[in-house]
């Protein structure tokens, strides 16, 4: 099957692993396919484990590593000072291309509000003081984080799975942010996320499927796996406007942009 210059900036392959998807055999039908690469998002030591061997030697997969506010829910509750400091020492191996993904859930209500805007705010100072891009979760808190991300002026990065408005989307775009777009722009209710998408300049936004969730329309329910980027590329094409291909190009410079390979 021909995946030519997919981009898929956002899975998790352990969850996928969990989910009973073959990693290895899905990243070898991604290549074998001529994909255009993707970030591989880990989420604990034992993701890292799993997901680092499993990426080392493949081309364009770059790996994130950040202190998600589900961080602070774990059995030794760590202080959001505590989480960022061992986080820098592992992003010393030089392993991770971005840091993250970290950032404000209201839906889940992770530790504290406080807490929560704590461990947002050290990670973008960490971002500034290493030069490293950032993806942001956010779920339920979109004025918050906006508000949060526009106090740190010097950070860039990848807003993840897009959720809201087409405002705030061209409030980050004016500031050098990558918006990135999930399977739910396929989904019914999903209106005003399709707005945010069509509203965009181009050149600063990216294609993620959040495997193992998220799978778009027609395999919503499934697990998801980065294969399935395919239909919601071509969904968010059809939505702007433009053929499919010319798509993939565009989506595919934006990504080299940010990963600073070259653009071809
Ligand atoms: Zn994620």
């Amino acid at each position: 099957m021909s995946f030519t210059d997919l981009v898929d900036s956002h899975f998790h392959l352990l969850s996928m692993k969990n989910a009973g998807i073959d990693c290895a055999g899905v990243l070898s039908d991604l290549e074998a396919g001529n994909w255009g690469g993707g970030i591989a998002v880990c989420l604990s030591d034992e993701d890292c484990a799993y997901t680092l061997p499993l990426v080392r030697g493949r081309k364009n997969i770059f790996c994130a590593l950040g202190c998600g506010p589900w961080d602070l829910d774990r059995a030794d509750r760590p202080s959001p000072e505590s989480l960022v400091t061992d986080l820098e020492r592992k992003l010393g191996t030089g392993d991770f291309a971005f840091i993250g993904e970290f950032g404000l859930d209201a839906y889940w209500q992770y530790g504290t509000p406080e807490s929560q805007e704590k461990l947002m705010h050290l990670q973008l100072e960490l971002s500034a003081a290493l030069n490293r891009p950032v993806i942001i979760h956010s779920r339920d808190a979109g004025t918050r984080t906006l508000e949060i991300l526009l106090q740190h002026p010097g950070v860039r990065g990848i807003f993840h799975c897009y959720s809201y408005t087409a405002d705030a989307a061209l409030k980050l775009a004016g500031r050098g942010w990558y918006i990135s777009f999930a399977g739910n722009i396929t989904y019914k209710k999903s209106d005003a996320v399709r707005s945010a998408l069509c509203a965009l300049p181009k050149e600063c936004v990216l294609m993620e499927t959040d495997s193992p969730y998220l799978a778009p329309v027609p395999h919503r329910g499934r697990p998801c796996d980065p294969r399935m980027v395919k239909d919601t590329y071509a969904a968010s094409a059809a939505l702007r406007g433009v053929d499919e291909l010319s798509w993939r190009a565009t989506v595919l410079e934006n990504f080299r942009r940010l990963t600073g390979e070259p653009c071809q």
